[in-house]
């Protein structure tokens, strides 16, 4: 958590010192709540969230002083009503063996590191892990996945740069049915200035996993760099279309952080939020709590 204040309290300081400034001494008024609004969709929270916090503080408060404080306590009760119903801990243990978990999203976000993150977290539950490099694209991805599998003594299979993606998801599958693997996590490219050809590699990736388990994957997981701000919602929706996405990471809240577009995001699309990134060491995943994290952002 003290990561994550850390982080967001950089994008929030730029929101809380709005509110500062905004409510000290005076009597709550129109231009006051207009000020508001404007800084809260400037934070990425969405205009409906903005204007939920808008009627909240005119219901009751309107012509009566009121102290930073107060604002930023409706903003974070507010924020936190949006986000409790998609904060959802990520679930493993549903009987399927493997269970298979595919890790999309756009070059940079942080697939890898997040794979590597869950990898050690399972691992250290006690669960079998084996790791598929799927982003056959990139040399630099396959070794990186290589190194988070030898770190947290999960297996890894990975073909020659340029391999065929749905090729490897297929061998991963067969492997890991065979050997009685726990946990399979499937790494996928990202290339989004290739939006088909990419798109078309995904569907197929999905497809073919399909062939060992019409189940499978059982969680398709989105990672969102939390500093894109507004580019989120965007992604999103690609890979919702693209891949069914069930669940969302977002990663890098440690640095200059935008996290406001999570409340959009959440209040647009309702998909649960299973983790957030606060780092690039192997411990900095940690379970997605909606009171922490509206907490930071109301600073
Ligand atoms: P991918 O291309 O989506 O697989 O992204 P990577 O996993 O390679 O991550 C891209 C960069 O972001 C790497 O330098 C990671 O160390 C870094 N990164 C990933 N997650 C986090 C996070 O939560 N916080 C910070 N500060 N950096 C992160």
């Amino acid at each position: 958590f003290q990561k994550l204040k850390r982080g967001l309290s950089r994008s929030s300081s730029a929101l809380t010192d709005g509110i500062t400034s905004i409510f000290t001494k005076r009597k709550l008024d129109a231009s006051m709540l207009e000020e508001l609004e404007d800084i809260l969709i400037q934070a990425d929270l969405g205009v409906d969230t903005a204007m939920a916090i808008t009627d909240r503080l005119s219901d009751g408060r309107y012509n009566k002083e009121i102290s930073p404080e107060e604002v930023r306590a409706v903003l974070s009760e507010e924020v936190e009503k949006v986000l409790t119903p998609v904060a959802e801990p990520l679930n493993l243990d549903r009987g399927k063996k493997p269970h298979v978990v595919l890790m999309v999203g756009v070059n940079g976000t942080g697939k890898t590191t997040t794979i590597g993150k869950l990898s050690q977290k399972l691992s250290a539950e006690g669960k079998t892990v084996m790791l598929a490099a799927g982003d056959t694209f990139r040399a630099a991805a396959v070794e990186q996945l290589r190194i988070w599998g030898e770190r947290t003594g999960a297996e890894v299979i990975a073909r020659d740069t340029g391999a065929d993606a749905a090729g490897l998801a297929f061998d991963a599958m067969k492997e890991a049915t065979e050997k009685g693997v726990d946990v399979l996590l499937i790494d996928t490219a990202g290339r989004l200035q290739n939006k088909a050809e990419l798109m078309e590699e995904l569907k197929k990736v999905i497809r073919v996993i399909k062939k060992h388990d019409p189940d499978a994957p059982h969680d398709v997981l989105l990672t969102l760099d939390a500093t894109t701000g507004q580019n989120a919602l965007n992604q999103v929706e690609i890979f919702g279309n693209v891949a069914g996405v069930t669940g969302l990471v977002m990663t890098k809240l440690d640095g200059t952080a935008r996290g406001g577009i999570l409340v959009a995001i959440a209040a647009k699309y309702g998909l649960p939020v299973h983790f957030i990134g606060v780092g690039e060491g192997v411990g900095d995943l940690e379970p997605f709590s909606a009171k922490d994290f509206a907490n930071a952002i109301a600073g």
